[in-house]
């Protein structure tokens, strides 16, 4: 049983999660990671708290009580207008901080999305290559999460 979190970007605190739950349960987008887990539970959700994340610093606290072994930021942090500018220091906070594992990403890029920041150069970056690496899937998976 792998136990993971979520932190979503507090943009879009108001979102149910559908996407996510959806690509947890079909293994898409950045939870392709667990195609050969039978079992991946969500032991914690939250927002980052809003700019600039401070929820960051202590949610993970609880999510680790809780068994988590990954917390993944939400795709929402990197298809927001602008994307988060501050991914790599809650990556790196979380892990030397609380030692779990980080992953950018959960459901896959939705296409309108892929478009926009495609015709923004938003992503035109090894550095942002590497963020989206498993979000940014297929044309086919990004227009079923559009
Ligand atoms: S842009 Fe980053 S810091 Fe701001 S609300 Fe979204 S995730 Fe949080």
């Amino acid at each position: 049983m792998k136990k993971i979190s979520i932190i979503i970007c507090d943009r879009y605190h108001t979102c149910a999660g559908g996407k996510c739950l959806r690509a947890l349960k079909n293994r898409e987008g950045a939870f392709a990671l667990y195609k050969d887990e039978k079992d991946v539970e969500i032991v914690g959700y939250t927002t980052c708290g809003g700019c600039p994340g401070g929820n960051i610093e202590y949610s993970p606290a609880e999510m680790k009580k809780n068994g988590a072994e990954v917390i993944h930021l939400a795709t929402g942090l990197v298809v927001g207008y602008p994307p988060c500018p501050r991914i790599q220091h809650f990556c790196d906070f979380i892990t030397s901080k609380y030692g779990l594992g980080v992953v950018i990403g959960t459901h896959p890029i939705p296409q309108n999305y892929y478009l926009q920041h495609k015709q923004l150069k938003t992503w035109e970056s090894a550095k942002w290559q590497e963020y989206i690496q498993n979000v940014i899937t297929d044309e086919k998976t990004r227009l079923a999460y559009d």
